[in-house]
């Protein structure tokens, strides 16, 4: 008995569908070759934020941010320690509200950093302000459970 996960690549947005014993093992897209997971949050833009938002079975924790947002900066090295260790429970991926503002305006992002989870299209919890890798973490796994 093998349950099947769904999840999208983060290079092509290729959906692909894997057992969920092997999640752990380095899968790569079924389309594109490349790995599935690389330990590091992925940039998204409207159309990957739809993939990995609907049609991944993945929950999806996101650092809506900007690049003139000095908090953000900081915090960045420890969400990409977070993704290293979520992963590959969890898709990390980071949206630059400059970048993507209608990102932003679509779930009401007021200040950045803003950490959204989301999962099967919807969002779970959301938190503001800089955190460390531990509690991004703690953070992300408590609403999971
Ligand atoms: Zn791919």
């Amino acid at each position: 008995m093998s349950s099947v996960v769904q999840m999208a690549c983060p290079h092509c947005n290729a959906i692909n569908r894997v057992p969920g014993e092997r999640a752990g093992d380095a899968p790569k897209c079924g389309r594109c070759h490349r790995p599935l997971f690389a330990g590091k949050p992925i940039a998204l833009d409207a159309t990957s934020f739809e993939a990995h938002m609907n049609r991944s079975d993945l929950p999806l924790l996101v650092d809506f941010w900007a690049p003139w947002c000095g908090p953000c900066k900081m915090m960045a090295p420890h969400f990409e320690a977070a993704a290293a260790q979520l992963e590959p429970a969890m898709r990390l991926a980071k949206v630059d509200t400059e970048a993507q503002p209608d990102l932003g305006a679509r779930f009401a992002i007021r200040s950045i950093p803003t950490l959204a989870l989301f999962k099967g299209g919807r969002e779970l919890a959301r938190m503001s302000g800089a955190m460390h890798a531990a509690d991004i973490v703690r953070w992300a796994q408590g609403q999971t459970r």
